[in-house]
């Protein structure tokens, strides 16, 4: 990332704040921060905490302990750097920037994450000020991806796919290990193919795969089961996220029928992604194909979140979002079906709305696989 793309974002930034009347956004922990400067805060006791001034009333200047500074990567024209000392308040130090180039009773935007141990003093420091969440201003921004955010997105995706392929090849073994061993194991080769960080393995087996965020445990796969695996991890800063549900041998009962209805679902859903749809007729395409099905109560959840820095961000892919895809927008597709106590189904894959179609960056086979490991 070069500095005049982060010189972009905070120019977008700026006319974004402008549009919501805030006068300062104050960047502290969450993904707002390193989407403007590439620098991550340490979730710390000390503060780190960007301000950044309406257009034309200041530079944006980051504010870190002076220990934590060597790891800025200066973006001169973008921002200022201002670390502190040891024994300065950082409080004070923000209070004043904010005093300097907004002045008297200002809106101010702070990030939806900053702890609350800071955003208690700032309000005690600055009494006039009126207090919106940052992501009014920044998550319809970072919503849509940059064509460099795409590209890391894919990439991160190509890199779970090879996971999912294992897996679906029968290279990862499932049955007589624990789901807690499958999970590491999948852990280990997502790192492997390039993530710096695991986020999440969920391995699922038997009746645990009807839980959509079981956490896998000691229980020892079996033979003609589910297993729901659902994995993701970091690249290069952006998020991958993919599910595959897979079986040890020849499906019980109505499962079959319920692979076929969330693939039908799942392939609805992606179709449905066109640019100019509504976020919520998503969710209700791949729903129909379920509900239609007889198993509408049992898809539990909605049909996507968005991805990018973070795992789940916007657009929800969600009944009720009136937000309208537009090229850039990033998100999963990934509806289930879940009978309690028995089993359960799901197929998770990241979409990118483009002008030539929904693409999705995740290509690992969706046909029922039926594995001897
Ligand atoms: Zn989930
Ligand atoms: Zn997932
Ligand atoms: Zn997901």
């Amino acid at each position: 990332m070069k500095a005049a793309q982060f010189g972009a974002r905070l120019a977008r930034a700026q006319e974004a704040m402008g549009h919501a009347g805030v006068d300062a956004l104050l960047l502290s922990l969450g993904a707002d921060l390193p989407w403007l400067t590439g620098y991550v805060a340490m979730p710390l006791e000390r503060l780190t905490m960007l301000v950044v001034p309406a257009a034309g009333r200041g530079e944006p200047t980051l504010v870190v302990p002076e220990l934590e500074a060597p790891r800025v990567v200066p973006l001169p024209g973008v921002f200022a750097l201002q670390p502190w000392a040891e024994m300065e308040d950082p409080i004070g130090i923000v209070t004043s920037l904010v005093d300097k180039c907004v002045g008297g009773s200002p809106t101010l935007a702070i990030s939806d994450r900053a702890w609350a141990t800071f955003v208690l003093r700032l309000q005690a420091t600055l009494p006039g000020a009126r207090w919106r969440p940052a992501s009014e201003v920044t998550a319809p921004l970072r919503a849509v991806k940059d064509e460099a955010e795409v590209d890391a997105l894919a990439a991160a995706s190509a890199a779970a796919d090879r996971v999912a392929d294992a897996l679906l090849a029968g290279e990862i073994a499932l049955v007589g290990r624990s789901e807690r061993d499958v999970s590491v194991e999948i852990t280990h080769r997502l790192l492997a193919e390039g993530h710096e960080k695991v986020n999440f393995a969920i391995v699922a087996s038997g009746p645990n795969s009807a839980s959509p965020h079981h956490e896998p445990g000691e229980r020892t796969i079996g033979p003609g089961e589910a297993v729901v695996c659902d994995f993701g991890g970091t690249l290069a800063g952006y998020c991958s996220d993919i599910t595959r549900t897979v079986l040890t041998g020849p499906p019980p009962g109505e499962l079959l029928r319920i692979y076929e209805v969330v693939k039908e679902a799942q392939a609805v859903g992606v179709r449905t992604a066109q640019v100019g749809e509504l976020c919520s007729a998503v969710d209700d395409a791949a729903r129909r194909v379920i509900t239609e099905a007889g198993y509408g109560p049992y898809f539990v959840h909605r049909t996507g979140h968005g991805i990018g820095l973070e795992e789940h961000e916007d657009p929800y892919i969600v009944a009720g979002n009136s937000e309208v895809l537009v090229p850039g927008h990033a998100f999963s597709v990934e509806p289930g079906v879940y009978l309690p106590g028995r089993y359960g189904v799901r197929i998770e894959d990241i979409v990118v709305a483009t002008a030539a179609g929904p693409r999705a960056l995740n290509v690992a086979d969706h046909a029922l696989t039926v594995l001897d490991v």
